[in-house]
């Protein structure tokens, strides 16, 4: 069997498409465009991170309004951005310089203005399945799942990986969406034994190629959120892509998989925080 591919490009162009419209009413509307407060330290690629956002967000006439260069009090930036009513979502890009406590500057975004699901808040929200902000990439896996029209009510689906950021907000939103979820980390014991038992297998821990063939059900949809750039500037996946394509029914690229979803989803989050907040709803 050869997995079929399921490319990330696709959705996020149906994501900017909606995105586009959407911008368009809402500056027309508000007089001004929907407006992204980028709060971001002075390392490599979190720079390079928020390059691609400016760049993205501002083909689709979205603005992008940064920190002060070489600022130091980053919870009382983010505490600004929050409640200037210009800006419309905040977005912290880490790692911070050392000594800044990131759990404390993600504690001053406004939880409505989140639009990385970065506050506590919105994660708890997401655990009582009610309305949040959610990670941008957990949610740009739904959005992929649903564009190719993967079945996930009473799926049997297992995340490997529990970060905030990704493993742990996609466990919750495929129990959202009505799938059998199992949650698996670096104590897991014998992790092929879990993972071979999955229809859909959603992969997000930052090890390249650790997941083969042997840790895949025939015929399952593998999701490879991983993006492990290498010393050669070669971009790998978590998943062995050539041998799991053997395996597996349908398998993401990397890169080009969830990849290019995620600053899509940035982007229709802000939109909705915005035109709830233009609407004072
Ligand atoms: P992270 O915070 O380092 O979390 C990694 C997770 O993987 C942890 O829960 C860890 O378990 C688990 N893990 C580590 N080694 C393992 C092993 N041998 N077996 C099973 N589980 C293991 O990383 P992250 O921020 O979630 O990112 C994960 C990957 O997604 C990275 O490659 C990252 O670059 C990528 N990513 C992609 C996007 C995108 O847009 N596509 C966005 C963000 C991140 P413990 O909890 O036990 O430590």
């Amino acid at each position: 069997m050869t997995a079929r591919l399921l490319e990330g490009r696709p959705v996020a162009d149906a994501i900017w498409r909606d995105v586009e419209q959407r911008t368009a009413t809402y500056s027309a509307t508000a007089g001004r465009p929907p407006t992204l407060g980028l709060v971001s330290g002075p390392d490599e690629s979190a720079t390079a991170y928020a390059r691609q956002i400016e760049r993205q967000f501002g083909r689709r006439g979205l603005r992008v309004a940064s920190l002060s260069a070489g600022t130091v009090d980053f919870v009382g930036e983010v505490r600004a951005f929050s409640r200037d009513s210009s800006i419309d979502g905040v977005l912290l890009l880490t790692p911070l310089p050392d000594g800044v406590d990131p759990e404390a500057v993600a504690l001053a975004i406004d939880p409505s203005k989140d639009v990385d699901g970065q506050h506590p808040y919105n994660l708890g929200r997401l655990a009582q399945r009610r309305s949040a902000l959610a990670p941008a990439t957990a949610l740009g896996g739904m959005r992929l799942l649903e564009h190719y029209a993967i079945p996930l009510r009473g799926a049997r689906a297992v995340v490997v990986g529990r970060s905030p950021v990704v493993g742990m907000p996609m466990a919750l939103l495929l129990i959202d969406a009505d799938a059998t979820v199992s949650v698996c980390h670096s104590r897991t014991q014998n992790l092929a034994e879990i993972t071979r038992h999955a229809d859909l297998l959603c992969v997000a821990i930052g090890r390249p190629r650790l997941i083969g063939p042997e840790h895949v059900k025939p015929g399952a949809v593998v999701v490879d959120f991983g993006t492990n750039v290498m010393p050669d500037g070669a971009t790998l996946g978590d998943v062995q892509a050539d041998a799991v394509r053997e395996v597996a029914g349908a398998l993401t690229p990397v890169p080009g998989g969830t990849g290019p979803i995620t600053v899509a989803v940035l982007a229709q989050q802000m939109l909705s925080a915005a035109e709830r907040h233009l609407h004072g709803r």
